[in-house]
Formats: C-alpha cells, sequence, structure tokens
C-alpha cells in the first residue's frame, strides 16, 4: 500500500465528522425532534392536557423546513396556554381565581378571558347541560370513580349548592367566583380550545391545510392537497371505525363513555356528570358534533351527552354549521338533518 494514503484512523475520523455535520445539519433544518415527514405531511406531536396533540401540515415541496417551525411554534403556544388554564397546576391563573372564590376578582389575560366568555355562553345555550362550574361535583365522581363505589346523595347534594355559571362574574378583564368553594375547570372544552388556538398559529404562519387532533378532537384546515382531509371517526364500543368524513375547514369532536366510566351492579357510569342533577349522564354511548370552531364542537359534545337525543337533536338543529352524530346505549344511531342529506360523504356508515 502507497503510504500516501492516509492511515485508516484518519479515514474514520473524517467519516464520524461527515455523518456528525448531517445529523447536526438536517437536526438544524427540523427542530423538533418529535417532528417526522410523512410524503407531503409534516407531523408533529408532543403530551399536552394529559393527552397527545397532534400536529399534521400539508406542506408543499420546498416548505417542510417552514411548516416544521410553524409546528414547533404552535407547540410551545399551547404548552404557555396550558400553563395558564390548568386548573391541575396550582400556579395557573385559573386556580388562582378557584382559590379566590367568594372574595376578590380575579385579572385575567386575553385567552382566559376568551375562553371564560365562551363557555358562559354555551353554558347559557345548553341551560347548564355544560357547565364548566361543575368542579366539585366532577371530583367527587373521579374520587367514586377510583373507589368504584358511588358517591352520597347527601354529598352529591352539598356539592351541588357550588354548582352553578350564574354564579360566576366576568367584568372588564377579571373574573370572581361568587361562592366559596366554587371550582371552574375546562376539562369539557379546553382540547378544542387549544386546537382552535393551533389552528390560528399555524394558519398566521401561512400553513392553512393541516389537521390538528388533541387526543381525538379534531381542527381540520383546508386540504390535503387537491383532496378534502378523510376523518375516521372510531365507533364507541368495537374499537373499529363507524364513519369516515372527508370534509376541510371544521373541527369534529367526540365525547362518549367509553373513554372513562366506572361499574358499579352493571351499570355504566360516565365521566360527563349532569350539573343539574349531580348524576352521571345516561343513554348516549357516543357524541361527535362537527362545528365551525373547536370549542364549539367540544362544549356540543358534552353537553348533548348530558340532554340526550331529542334535546340535543333539536339543539343541533337550531344552530347553523354544527351537525351531529350520535349513538344510544343499544347501538341505535341518530344523524342531524344535514348529515342525513351528506350521506354520500359518510361511507363505511355502520
Ligand atoms: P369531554 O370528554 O369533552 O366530554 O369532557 C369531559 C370532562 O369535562 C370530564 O372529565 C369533566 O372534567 C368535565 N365535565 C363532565 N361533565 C361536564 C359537564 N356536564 N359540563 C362541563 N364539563 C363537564
Ligand atoms: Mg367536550
Amino acid at each position: 500500500m502507497p503510504d500516501r494514503l492516509p492511515p485508516l484512523h484518519r479515514v474514520i475520523a473524517a467519516l464520524v465528522g461527515l455523518v456528525l455535520l448531517v445529523a447536526l445539519g438536517s437536526r438544524a433544518r427540523s427542530p423538533d425532534p418529535d417532528t417526522v415527514r410523512i410524503g407531503s405531511v409534516i407531523r408533529s406531536a408532543r403530551p399536552v392536557m394529559g393527552t397527545l396533540l397532534e400536529i399534521s401540515i400539508w406542506a408543499p415541496t420546498g416548505s417542510e423546513p417552514a411548516a416544521a417551525d410553524a409546528a414547533l411554534q404552535a407547540l410551545l403556544e399551547v404548552t404557555a396556554l396550558e400553563k395558564r388554564i390548568s386548573s391541575w397546576d396550582s400556579q395557573s391563573k385559573t386556580s388562582e381565581i378557584n382559590l379566590a372564590a367568594g372574595a376578590e376578582a380575579v385579572a385575567v389575560g386575553p385567552a382566559l378571558e376568551e375562553l371564560v366568555s365562551d363557555s358562559l355562553d354555551w353554558a347559557r345555550r345548553t341551560e347548564g347541560a355544560f357547565d364548566f362550574t361543575g368542579g366539585p361535583l366532577f371530583e367527587l365522581w373521579e374520587q367514586a370513580r377510583e373507589k368504584e363505589a358511588l358517591p352520597a346523595e347527601s354529598e352529591i347534594r352539598a356539592r351541588l349548592q357550588l354548582v352553578g355559571y350564574e354564579k360566576v362574574q366576568l367584568r372588564n378583564g377579571t373574573i370572581r367566583l361568587t361562592v366559596p368553594g366554587m371550582k371552574i375547570g375546562f376539562g369539557a372544552v379546553g382540547k378544542g380550545f387549544a386546537a382552535d388556538r393551533v389552528a390560528q398559529s399555524l394558519r398566521s404562519s401561512g400553513f392553512p391545510d393541516f389537521i390538528i387532533d388533541v387526543g381525538g378532537d379534531l381542527v381540520i384546515g383546508g386540504k390535503r392537497g387537491d383532496t378534502p382531509w378523510n376523518i375516521a371517526i372510531r365507533h364507541p364500543r368495537r374499537g373499529s371505525h363507524l364513519a369516515t368524513i372527508a370534509t376541510t375547514d371544521c373541527a369534529i369532536t367526540t365525547s362518549g363513555d367509553y373513554e372513562r366510566y366506572f361499574t358499579v351492579d352493571d351499570v355504566r357510569y360516565s365521566h360527563i356528570i349532569d350539573p343539574r342533577s349531580g348524576w352521571p349522564a345516561r343513554g348516549l354511548t357516543s357524541v361527535t358534533v362537527i362545528a365551525p370552531r373547536g370549542i364549539d364542537a367540544d362544549a356540543l359534545t358534552t353537553a348533548i351527552s348530558v340532554m340526550g337525543v331529542d334535546a340535543g337533536l333539536n339543539l343541533v338543529e337550531s344552530i347553523p354549521d354544527v351537525e351531529a352524530l350520535m349513538v344510544e346505549e343499544d347501538g341505535s344511531m341518530h344523524l342531524s338533518t344535514g348529515l342525513q342529506m351528506a350521506k354520500g360523504f359518510l361511507t363505511r356508515l355502520q
């Protein structure tokens, strides 16, 4: 071997250096290690709000690095939002409001003001079937689920005294809970609200084509290239898909008793509670709502689970651009008029 060739260890060192450079270079272009590219779709995921937030962006060729940056930016915004609105985080504004219940009003930022304002609106429109002040009651039923034993009726009655959206004052950017012991929380709308915020963020970054999935609550923007996005709705009991919907620009949310429940004497108790009676909702196994915004779809799925088929359908039919699909415990299915007419879009309906 001619001695002009570099020794083997130098060749290896150079190769390792080259590989590292390539790796660092691609890392720099793709800032989030959880970002992957599937064809023309850039997908990023991160745990938020006790679930997984997944962002899929349709990125035309050449825009992939910018799409990955846009996804990361949106994920960071949602993480910051969660810190402010979560009732589980003792440092959040929501916890500050709950601690001040019965005492002073708390000044809040625009995001929380909007969330409370929208939540009050849905509480009024559903006559309290959706009620974000149900915290004391929901906690009681969480404990019941852990113990797999029903709470005492006297305890339910005591907690009901602390529930009621009409006991919330929202004034000039401040929120006050008027009764000591009251607790607000956004378990039923936080995911939809967060998805709306992600959608806003992606659009303002110049990416209007996306699917945002916050633990099954979807906000859909634009198209997948030339075709609408195809969305699968899961079957509440069978684990398979109930239907697929081809759609653009809307939110789709499903609530159901298959997610979190417990059973006592063969009766299934849902994690969705009727804030008026204090008892878990009965009758509907799954409710899917399609609406323009995530927060609306999310509030409505929870509310309709409480209201039942007839009142739920009446409400949906009275709101433009909102559709619903409901499945009862016996498996019977109900579609709002718009979905019945759009049966061509609903395939594999079982
Ligand atoms: P979702 O899965 O969107 O229906 O939200 C369910 C969660 O919202 C529960 O885990 C409770 O924390 C809370 N919740 C239960 N029932 C209601 C209700 N009637 N109104 C508002 N929030 C509720
Ligand atoms: Mg909901």
